[in-house]
């Protein structure tokens, strides 16, 4: 079937968002300029009429279902934004898709807009409340401005300020086989349970960037601590999230460096951060799903 006649060829040509439309199968039967050149520039140059969109998605069993559901009239439009990550650039797009039926047949327009702009003044705004947009937990603006005040009052007080570094463990295999999307759920899970860890005003879960986290503990001394990181790793464990690439049975978990410090003049703030740091990267070496006292 001619799906597009050379006038409306030129015209969807000249859109610059990367449309394709799809037939009931899932399978493309059109593409846009736009379409083509976004794949040329990622080294993606095949044909794309006859290919399938489910492997466009990479099987992503969220969109292939509500997409299957649309293309056997079960709905009639279905969207959501995701992240791309280009070398060192992430991008954002939001991806539409509308129920068309034509001559009989039913078809779905498809079309991926990139709105990184917009992404980046949301994110701009998100920073100024001081939270992480993913996980809704603290961000690492908001942990920094906690940490030095918490520091200072350390100082002046001479109690113990203990901080937990928490890193996910193999969290790139968990994106490399479930994907990028089921990867962010996995981390709002995760970020929903330590939430509750942060319980006193001196306490203070934040994201510390990617799959890593810090919880800061004020007025904590090191055998506190290490009670908290201890249930820490065991309660992540509980969520019992499925990890695949790991063993047949085998389920995500955490590793977390703890180091204690009363704070001093002579002392820099990072120090207590670089001694956490390092603990953490000893768990890392040690089999992960545990966690260590910093020296
Ligand atoms: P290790 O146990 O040594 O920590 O291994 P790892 O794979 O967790 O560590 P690595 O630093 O190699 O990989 C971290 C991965 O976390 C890679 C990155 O794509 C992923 N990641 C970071 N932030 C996000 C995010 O916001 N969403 C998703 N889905 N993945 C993220
Ligand atoms: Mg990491
Ligand atoms: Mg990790």
């Amino acid at each position: 079937m001619e799906v597009a006649s050379h006038f409306h060829r030129v015209i969807l040509d000249s859109v610059p968002h990367h449309v394709a439309v799809i037939n009931s199968e899932g399978t493309i039967v059109f593409v846009n300029q736009a379409w083509i050149e976004f794949a040329q520039l990622h080294q993606q140059k095949h044909e794309w009429v006859g290919y399938s969109y489910w492997d466009v998605c990479n099987q992503d069993q969220t969109v292939v279902s509500a997409l299957t559901k649309m293309l056997q009239k079960q709905a009639d439009s279905y969207g959501y934004q995701y992240h791309y990550h280009t070398g060192q650039q992430q991008r954002w797009y939001q991806m539409s898709a509308i129920a068309i039926d034509y001559h009989g047949q039913r078809f779905a327009v498809i079309t991926h807009v990139d709105i990184t702009e917009q992404k980046n003044a949301e994110e701009e705004v998100r920073e100024l409340t001081l939270l992480d947009s993913l996980t809704a937990l603290p961000n690492r603006r908001h942990f920094t401005q906690f940490f030095d005040q918490e520091w200072r009052r350390g100082i002046r007080q001479q109690q113990p300020l203990s901080v937990l570094l928490l890193d996910v463990d193999l969290f790139k295999q968990y994106n490399d086989t479930y994907g990028h999307q089921m990867g962010d759920q996995c981390l709002q899970r995760i970020a929903a349970l330590l939430a509750q860890f942060a319980k006193r005003p001196g306490d203070l879960m934040a994201r510390y960037g990617g799959e890593e986290f810090v919880l800061v503990l004020a007025n904590t001394d090191t055998s506190a601590a290490e009670k908290i990181a201890n249930k820490l790793v065991n309660a992540v464990l509980e969520l019992k999230i499925p990890h695949i690439a790991i063993g047949i049975e085998s389920v995500v978990t955490i590793s977390i460096g703890v180091a204690t410090l009363v704070p001093s003049q002579q002392l820099a703030a990072t120090e207590l951060l670089q001694r956490a740091d390092k603990a953490l990267y000893q768990v890392k070496k040690h089999g992960r799903n545990g966690f260590k006292l910093a020296q």
